[in-house]
């Protein structure tokens, strides 16, 4: 037997067993559909204070897909610092929905880029249905999403545990619960820099990272900060400026030692190439980027010009977590505590063993209702 005759032969086998059991047509179904949309309000453990604002409770949009019996769950996470809230996310999704209802979800890469034309902004209600799509996708090849993507799941990073800015006493509790996680983010850029540092260093000897949400304003304070930050174990500063000021951070890197990561400053792909020169990586969100799809595009271009890859989270539930989860074998860090950070988590899915990310197992994102 000559090698086309091969190949001929494994052709016909491989359509003629396709047909024979079922797949072709499973992949084919289109029953009824339909997209619910609720607002859910997540309480935080403790009141949530970062430096632009601070929060007892997040109100975030919950998606439910249904098709041939399969549920593919989603999550919004809206954010006051992208123009975001969760009545106009519930409205951006109403206007999809038609759309939504009538795709074929198989199809998920035309999908996203239909979903990019319905929404134009408000970047959390895309990243609400790319994920739910991607879920019932995932349910109905019955595989975890890492799988679907090609992933290593025993590649999954160490995530940090966020210490909010509070007062020392508080500071000093957060960082004992936070006890079973190897690395801390830690949140400045008010008045009270030092006195957040040294009271962490008074407990701890963690590695730490250190994040201002552009909390320092002129590039001869963020350089200061920096220096005093290098002798304190600090590992990477993120987003020390303003989003703006892409010249004076250049201008700061030249100066210091640690790695410097944009958050506030790059949202998706197209924001990438103009901040290589300025930062050492990039924070990828799913609520910035519109969902894991678009995140994998900005992981590969990050990789090619050489950037650090950090993949974060706003505060969401174990849905919007578990989503980034699944593709966070791709990433150099990550900051995905932000269901560990709530009291009511509607989901579970991923899970955290000695601060690294366990994957569920389950098929598509691998998150069930709390019952
Ligand atoms: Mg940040």
């Amino acid at each position: 037997m000559n090698n086309s005759t091969t190949r001929r032969g494994f052709f016909k086998t491989t359509a003629a067993s396709l047909m024979a059991s079922g797949i072709a047509g499973r992949y084919q179904s289109q029953g009824k559909s339909t997209m619910e949309v609720k607002v859910q309000r997540l309480n935080l453990t403790h009141t949530w204070t970062i430096s632009r604002n601070s929060s007892d409770f997040k109100d975030n949009v919950f998606v439910r897909l249904t098709r041939d019996g399969i549920t593919g769950w989603g999550e919004a996470a809206p954010n006051v610092r992208y123009g975001e809230s969760a009545q106009e996310t519930v409205s951006k999704l109403e206007a999809a929905r038609s759309a939504i209802e009538s795709a074929n979800w198989l199809h998920y890469t035309d999908l996203k880029a239909r979903i990019d034309e319905l929404i134009t902004d408000e970047s959390c209600a895309k990243a609400a249905l790319d994920i739910a799509v991607l879920d019932w996708v995932g349910k109905k090849f019955n595989q975890p999403l890492f799988r679907i993507f090609g992933l290593d799941p025993a590649r999954t990073p160490v995530t940090t545990f966020s210490i909010g800015i509070d007062t020392p006493d508080v500071v000093r509790q957060k960082v004992k619960e936070a006890a079973a996680f190897p690395v801390l983010k830690i949140k400045v850029g008010l008045k009270n820099d030092q006195e957040m540092l040294e009271t962490v260093r008074s407990v701890t000897d963690k590695p730490l990272r250190v994040d201002a949400n552009e909390g320092w304003k002129t590039k001869e304070e963020a350089l200061e900060k920096i220096r005093w930050l290098e002798g304190l174990g600090v590992e990477l500063i993120e987003q020390p400026l303003p989003s703006a000021m892409l010249e004076e951070t250049r201008w700061l890197r030249e100066r210091v030692n640690m790695p410097i990561l944009a958050d506030e400053a790059v949202k998706t792909t197209r924001d990438i190439p103009a901040l290589s020169s300025a930062f050492d990586g990039i924070n990828v969100k799913l609520m910035k980027s519109g969902g894991p799809q678009e995140a994998l595009t900005m992981i590969k271009m990050a990789r090619a010009l050489g950037m650090k890859i950090m993949l974060g989270c706003m505060i969401e539930s174990s849905v919007a977590i578990a989503a980034a989860a699944q593709i966070s074998p791709l990433v150099d860090y990550a900051d995905l505590d932000g269901n560990l950070l709530i009291s009511n988590d509607p989901f579970k899915g991923s899970t955290v063993e000695k601060g690294k990310i366990v994957l569920p197992s389950g098929p598509g994102l691998g998150v069930e209702p709390v019952a």
